[in-house]
């Protein structure tokens, strides 16, 4: 039975509307701990989740990106949304808990040294890194994303450092440098097909690169009906959380970060988060997955 943290902060878009009132039967399990922002209605076991100090962006992003993140008004929705994947890798460090589940509201991926856009602000993995290695001297950190988009901002921020390794399915060529990968994902393809890619492409760099802790940039847009549409039912994503959380149980002891990156719809947020997070926590995920 894994530990498993919830980081969540009120964020002004339609997507998480549901939540967190969509976990209920999740929260109130002893293995699941709750850090909330904003939300008016915490549960009583919820802890607050803290900003993290402006000075840490900069080791990743420019300041005058950063100034440009502020003069859209995204400031402090993209803060909040990198300090929970931080706090949540550093309580995964410290073995308080074993694996976590990040709701953003600005995504990872598409933040650079100096640009941004596509949802994404800050690079919420890759502070997260920089915060592991200084503080804690971690060595060997992997980002796996199945969001189906390019991560052009994690590939910028990664392409020369070899210490950590970063797995991109998207429609972009494949190709490798220094533990970047980019493994190219057919413009339709079935669950099965990007499962068994995901198992042949992720699962043996990671064996042989041994993580100290996964990242998993889930975006869940390439779900039919969203706007990245690659053809995946609603159960390929469980059955992703599935593969992913034993190949973090098989190479590092179950740490798992899992950083909620594209995907617009409503009810496939409520329908596929609280399943991924019953995987997480060693829930058996209710199957009604395949339909509709
Ligand atoms: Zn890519
Ligand atoms: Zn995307």
């Amino acid at each position: 039975m894994h530990r498993t943290g919830i980081f969540f902060h009120y964020e002004d878009g339609e997507r998480l509307r549901d939540f967190p009132q969509a976990l209920d039967g999740i929260l109130d399990k002893d293995n699941v701990f709750f850090h909330d922002a904003f939300y008016p209605s915490k549960p009583p076991s919820s802890c607050d989740l803290v900003p993290i100090p402006e000075r840490w962006l900069y080791q990743v992003h420019s300041p005058e990106m950063v100034k440009r993140v502020r003069a859209i008004g995204a400031f402090e929705g993209a803060l909040f949304s990198a300090s929970g994947t931080v706090a949540a890798s550093m309580r995964i460090w410290r073995g308080e808990i074993d694996n976590a589940f990040v709701f953003t509201g600005y995504g990872d991926h598409h933040a650079g040294k100096d640009s941004f856009g596509g949802g994404c602000c800050f690079n919420g993995a890759a502070i997260a890194i920089q915060q592991l290695r200084q503080q804690f001297g971690a060595r060997r950190l992997a980002i796996v994303d199945t969001d189906p988009h390019h991560g052009n901002g994690t590939w910028e921020i990664f392409e020369d450092d070899a210490d950590v390794l970063y797995v991109c399915f998207c429609s972009g060529s494949s190709r490798h440098q220094n533990n970047n990968a980019n493994v190219q994902v057919p413009l339709k393809v079935s669950d099965d097909e990007y499962l068994g890619l995901v198992e042949e492409s992720f699962l043996p760099r990671a064996t042989a690169f041994e993580p100290e802790t996964i990242f998993w940039n889930w975006g869940y847009d390439g779900t039919q009906g969203e706007y990245g549409d690659i053809g995946l039912t609603p159960g390929a994503h469980v059955r992703l959380a599935q593969a992913l959380q034993k190949a973090a149980d098989d190479l590092c002891r179950g740490r798992l970060v899992v950083v909620l990156c594209g995907g617009r719809r409503r009810d496939l947020a409520r329908r596929l988060i609280p399943q991924a997070i019953r995987v997480l926590a060693g829930q058996q995920p209710q199957h009604i997955l395949d339909r509709g």
